[in-house]
């Protein structure tokens, strides 16, 4: 073992989260779980035992999201193709035949627990480009207000090369992070990050817990891959970064058991990946400090004491819009004095903000021809100067 291992497997916390005690758990399933080669179908019995997984956690209060991999996997099995190196067209194909039968298996396994699933195929650029990122962040969030299952995959049928993401590890972590999960589960072929490949070391050691993912920690990645999937070590690390600066746990451990959800919460041997954030700090932090300001919503006195007190803003409270800015820019809010009292995310364009402006939610569809969303600023899409968000020093001057 050399000195970067060392450190990375010394002293665990005393106490790990559980499972139980999680709010939103996005759990990720590869396709080397899901897809009986010989057989050209899915493990029914094993996903079952998912599916069944996935009810007691929704039962218990979580809301629960499934990243399923395994149509490319699928489609390629049924139309005879071969493992590696599918041509693009071919693995387009192979995801299209696959993916129908996919999500109707998981319709039908969650649909026996009486969960309703809800299908969502999502692009690279859904989850990068920030006006279609909260168009997606939103449509997943009414799901999960309305209790249902969202089943999520890359497009693959239109995803090419350079516009994919190809692997539903960081997939997974990124939907994680759009969706504020408090943890991410990606089930694997592995039981978790051991200090070398275990194939080539017999020494190897599995690692229970990644206080932060360091360059050591990627270095023990290596590279490889099963052949049914896409992800190896690496990825799955990509993924720890990316879920792990957005507030979300991770967890890696075999998944290639019956009910592999219910036996981690048993004690199963997995990776911990473990976050000092939140979800919800994490974005209004990304919020309050990484975007530009587009503009700015001056606001009366009673939107600007609604949202100190944890509401939206609604366009009734809007009593100026300057700026040229488009939906999903960050804009200020400023009260009656022109001091700032916060940043966020506006649902609308300028141009549509300015004929909506103090007027009832209600009258949107008139106003402007179509309905649109009842908020110009959702509460979740908004960091406020008296949430103390170290990084940010709000402008008290009125000049920007
Ligand atoms: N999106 C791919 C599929 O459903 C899977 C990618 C992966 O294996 O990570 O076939």
């Amino acid at each position: 073992m050399n000195a970067a291992t060392q450190v990375a497997v010394a002293s665990p916390p005393a106490s790990l989260p559980q499972i139980k005690d999680f709010k939103r758990v996005v759990i990720k399933a590869g396709s080397s779980l899901l897809v009986d080669r010989g057989q050209s179908c899915v493990k029914r019995t094993w996903l079952e035992s998912l599916a069944q997984d996935i009810a007691d956690l929704h039962a218990r209060g979580a809301d629960v999201l499934v990243v399923s991999s395994g149509a490319i996997a699928l489609g390629r099995t049924v139309l005879g193709l071969p493992e590696r190196d599918l041509k693009l067209e071919d693995s387009q194909a192979a995801a299209a035949i696959g993916q129908i039968a996919l999500a109707r298996i998981w319709a039908e396994v969650l649909a026996d627990r009486k969960l309703t699933a809800g299908q969502i195929l999502v692009t690279l650029g859904d989850t990068e480009e920030r006006q279609r990122y909260l168009n997606a962040r939103a449509t997943i969030g009414r799901l999960l207000d309305l209790r249902a299952v969202p089943v999520i995959n890359e497009n693959d049928t239109v995803a090419t090369h350079e516009i994919r993401y190809g692997d539903n590890d960081r997939l997974a972590a990124r939907v994680a992070t759009m969706a504020s999960a408090d943890l991410l589960i990606l089930l694997s072929d592995v039981q978790g990050l051991y200090t070398a490949p275990p194939s080539e070391n017999p020494a190897a050691e599995l690692i229970p817990v990644v206080a932060r993912v360091d360059a050591s920690i990627e270095a023990m990645a290596g590279g490889a891959a099963s052949r049914l999937s896409r992800g190896g070590m690496r990825t799955k690390i990509e993924a720890a970064k990316i879920a792990t600066a957005g507030g979300t746990h991770m967890i890696i451990t075999d998944g290639r058991v019956e009910h592999p959800v219910s036996r981690l919460e048993d004690g199963a041997p997995c990776t911990w990946f473990l976050t000092g954030s939140n979800p919800m700090t994490a974005r209004k932090k990304w919020i309050a400090g990484a975007l530009e300001p587009r503009g700015v919503l001056h606001v009366d006195a009673g939107a600007a004491r609604a949202i100190a007190s944890g509401k939206s803003l609604l366009p009734a409270g809007v009593t100026r819009v300057d700026g040229s800015f488009t939906s999903g820019d960050c804009v200020l809010i400023r009260d009656s004095r022109a001091v700032e009292i916060g940043r966020g995310l506006v649902a609308y364009d300028a141009s549509d903000a300015v004929l909506i402006a103090g007027r009832n939610s209600q009258d949107i569809a008139t106003v402007l021809g179509s309905p649109g969303r009842a908020v110009i600023i959702h509460r979740d899409d908004m960091a406020l100067a008296h949430d103390k968000i170290a990084i940010w020093e709000p402008d008290t001057n009125g000049t920007s």
